[in-house]
């Protein structure tokens, strides 16, 4: 038995929509009412569990909060419990105190209540109190459902489930090529990847596209007042944009990910220091628009689920300076240099191409 999650988009109604904001309302009500009875019990020194507050939150909600009755309740009982798990964070010190949620924070809530009363079927999903919304692609796993958290995010839904399933019964490669072969790969800004085999895959770079789009947006947003009709308007037009810019980036790393996955019999990537590399200010905004420790992210986790060997190069080992054919080590290599051109053997190979070479796994 595995877990696996997938976020689909929903297509709600108006009405829908409308209401799943008061449940994202209502949960975030009962998480800060929560945060507040904990802390008043730290006050007391008394240690309030989430269940003694869940007790307490049950006796005084349809006083206090009249209009919650119209909804599930399911929303309120997940929070009180999400501000269990993050008090025993706390304690073990693995975040720091919990904090009161802000209206203007990205809204969720979750669904269910454990024990499988959310049903999908085909593209819809039955949500208690909401009703059958319809999803934009069906589900991709079969399973029980064990959790199911609605989510708002650049003014779209999306709804994320997760399935307790039985993975054997999943073919999780389709091709099987014979041609498998280990294979090493250099990510990089003009080009996502380049594998030792010769294959490339572009980067679409989608950040230089929408560059102007993303620039008008900002400045209409800052024109506005803030708090305005006008100005939640002018916001809901920019995260358009920021998620336009991240979905082409996360298309690319998907589908490059595994076409390289479905030729690889093994792995071999470089250890990126990002936060290094971030640093060089003309390299940070190119870099940040590639992404590409997300694409590696991806990518690990892909070799992982098929059992694909994939070995990270040491930190400090060289790829792009060594002579891929005799070992030599090039000094004076800059990142202008878009080929490479050994001294020693008179190798003249593509830069990329020489550095995915070196990374190959043998
Ligand atoms: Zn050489």
């Amino acid at each position: 038995m595995q877990r696996r999650s997938q976020q689909i988009e929903l297509n709600p109604s108006n009405k829908q929509s409308t209401l799943m904001s008061k449940h994202a309302g209502y949960a975030r009500v009962a998480y800060n009412f929560a945060v507040s009875s904990f802390k008043a019990g730290l006050d007391n020194d008394e240690w309030r569990t989430y269940v003694d507050i869940k007790r307490e939150f049950n006796a005084v909600k349809y006083d206090k909060f009249q209009w919650c009755s119209e909804l599930s309740q399911n929303a309120s009982k997940n929070a009180i419990h999400n501000l269990g798990d993050a008090v025993t964070r706390w304690k073990k010190g693995q975040n720091s105190f919990p904090v009161y949620k802000k209206r203007s924070d990205r809204i969720s809530y979750q669904a269910d209540n454990g024990t499988g009363t959310v049903e999908v079927h085909k593209n819809r999903i039955n949500l208690p109190k909401i009703g059958w919304v319809r999803m934009r692609e069906a589900l991709r796993y079969k399973g029980t459902i064990s959790k199911v958290v609605v989510s708002k995010r650049n003014n779209r839904w999306f709804v994320s489930i997760l399935i307790d399933c039985d993975i054997s019964n999943f073919n999780y490669q389709p091709a099987v090529l014979d041609d498998k072969e280990p294979m090493g790969i250099d990510v990089g800004i003009n080009t996502l990847a380049t594998c030792s085999n010769g294959d490339t895959y572009a980067n679409p770079r989608p950040l230089k596209r929408f560059e102007r789009k993303l620039a008008r947006a900002n400045r209409a947003l800052s024109r506005k007042i803030k708090g305005s009709q006008n100005w939640h308007k002018a916001k809901a037009i920019l995260s358009g944009v920021h998620y336009r810019i991240a979905c082409i980036r996360e298309d690319a790393h998907h589908q490059a990910s595994i076409r390289i996955i479905r030729k690889a019999s093994a792995i071999g990537i470089e250890t990126l220091n990002i936060s290094g590399l971030l640093k060089n200010r003309k390299l940070a905004k190119a870099l940040s628009d590639s992404a590409f420790s997300g694409f590696l992210t991806l990518l690990k986790y892909k070799a992982d689920r098929r059992g694909i060997p994939i070995t990270e190069a040491d930190q400090f080992f060289a790829s792009s300076k060594t002579c891929s054919s005799c070992g030599h080590k090039k000094a004076d290599l800059t990142l202008s240099d878009r080929r490479y051109h050994c001294s020693e053997c008179g190798l003249d190979i593509d830069r990329d191409l020489n550095a995915a070479i070196n990374l190959c796994p043998v």
